[in-house]
């Protein structure tokens, strides 16, 4: 049950995803009350707290922790009484946060789903087995509230809802098409997103899933308002929770543009071993060369000022309407030097940071009030889809003809 008195919200994580959640919670105030942004670096905290303060001149608090340790975590959300935890930090943090929030009666939501730190394999089994610990305690733990996973689902959630009697094929296209004029850099956490690139590709169709090599499936998709772009098949996580929770779905896959160049150094990286995960000995010093190499690359969060041009994530789904075939393109266009105007932050951090406010708002305000541990998709979506379009994430439904 959740403890009384509860108000306010605790934010952990303090990167580029962080800086724009962090943003928008002090921009609802009203809905949150009162805001503390913890994190492993007490200056990354405080480097937000001034950019919110010079923005929009709101204060809010800072601490510091390290969320691998559970006990650490208990005591930080005893002593804050938050209603709701926002986990912006790694994916590795996820069960630990999670534990801490239904040890304090606490609800919880994160973006992306648990990674263990030896093993580049991500799933949702080990936090869909906390549901209990949740729903035994009229506690939410939304995972994925992010873009992909987040924003995707609430589309597929909102066509299931409104615009299909039965949803059989769902594309999810992801394409930044953004300079930010490295010669390479990722736009948000290096080491997760190499080694989500890196990995082997899979898809989901009649009840199996289909693997593939990294990269070994490319199209080239004409995003609207962008142009075409190559377009690779990934695995990413909210094929696992869709395939689940949407009945009479035949096939799902998810696609995501890379440029040539990008594609050239992961290869030559991966070529190298600086992908590798594992320690390996350097002049008597243990390293992960992964984790050397986000130490090289450019942070995210510094990415925002030099990235120019626009994200678009959508999805495309296809099925059956009053016995009629049909198919829709559900899409969000992001402009990374609006986001960065107003944030300070690139689109991929802000297409990120937005979404996990606005599933923290619906949580904490109890306009989605189912308890236990839930993926997105399964609230009802026009509350999320209206938050959207008022939050700064607009979207445009188009139909598209049957081939
Ligand atoms: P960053 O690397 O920029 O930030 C991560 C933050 O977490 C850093 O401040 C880091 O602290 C902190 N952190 C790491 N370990 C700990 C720890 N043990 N205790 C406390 N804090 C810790 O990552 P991003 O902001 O780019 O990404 C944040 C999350 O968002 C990731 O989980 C990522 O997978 C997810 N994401 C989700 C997307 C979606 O659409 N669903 C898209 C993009 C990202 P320090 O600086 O001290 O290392």
């Amino acid at each position: 049950m959740q403890k009384q008195n509860k108000k306010g919200i605790l934010i952990i994580g303090a990167g580029g995803v962080s800086a724009v959640a962090t943003m928008k919670c002090a921009m609802n105030l009203d809905t949150f009350e009162k805001i503390t942004l913890a994190s492993r670096t007490l200056s990354k905290c405080e480097n937000i707290q001034k950019n919110i303060k010079n923005k929009i001149n709101i204060k809010i608090n800072v601490d510091q922790i390290d969320a691998d340790k559970t006990n650490d975590l208990i005591e930080l959300i005893k002593k804050l009484n938050p209603k709701v935890v926002l986990n912006v930090a790694l994916p590795y943090q996820d069960l630990t946060i999670m534990d801490a929030c239904s040890a304090t009666g606490t609800h919880y939501i994160d973006t992306a789903n648990y990674e263990h730190p030896d093993v580049a394999k991500f799933e949702y089994k080990e936090q869909w087995a906390k549901n209990d610990d949740f729903e035994k305690q009229n506690l939410t733990a939304l995972l994925g509230s992010g873009f992909d996973p987040g924003v995707t689902g609430v589309f597929v959630a909102y066509a299931q809802q409104n615009l299909f009697d039965t949803i059989e094929y769902i594309d999810i296209m992801d394409c930044n098409a953004g300079d930010h004029g490295y010669p390479f850099a990722t736009n948000f956490n290096p080491e997760i997103n190499l080694r989500e690139v890196s990995a082997n590709g899979r898809y989901w169709e009649d009840g199996k899933w289909i693997e593939t090599k990294p990269l070994e499936i490319k199209v080239d998709w004409d995003y609207p308002e962008i142009g075409i772009k190559p377009s690779y098949l990934l695995y990413h996580e909210e094929l696992e929770s869709l395939s689940k929770n949407i009945k009479g779905l035949k096939r799902i896959r998810f696609f995501m543009t890379f440029g040539d160049a990008y594609i050239q150094h992961m290869n030559c990286l991966q070529n190298v071993g600086m992908l590798g995960i594992k320690e390996v000995e350097h002049k008597g010093q243990k390293i992960v060369p992964i984790e050397f190499l986000s130490t090289l690359l450019p942070d995210p969060a510094s990415l925002g000022e030099r990235t120019v041009g626009q994200t678009n994530i959508g999805c495309v789904i296809e099925g059956i309407k009053n016995g009629k075939r049909k198919k829709v393109y559900i899409y969000q266009i992001c402009d990374h030097q609006e986001a960065f105007k107003e944030t300070c932050a690139q689109c991929v951090s802000y297409t990120t940071g937005v979404p996990a406010m606005i599933g923290t708002k619906l949580v904490y305000n109890e306009t989605w009030d189912l308890k236990g541990t839930r993926n997105i998709e399964e609230y009802e979506a026009q509350p999320f889809m209206d938050e959207l379009m008022a939050q700064g994430l607009p979207w445009k439904i188009k139909e598209m003809e049957i081939n």
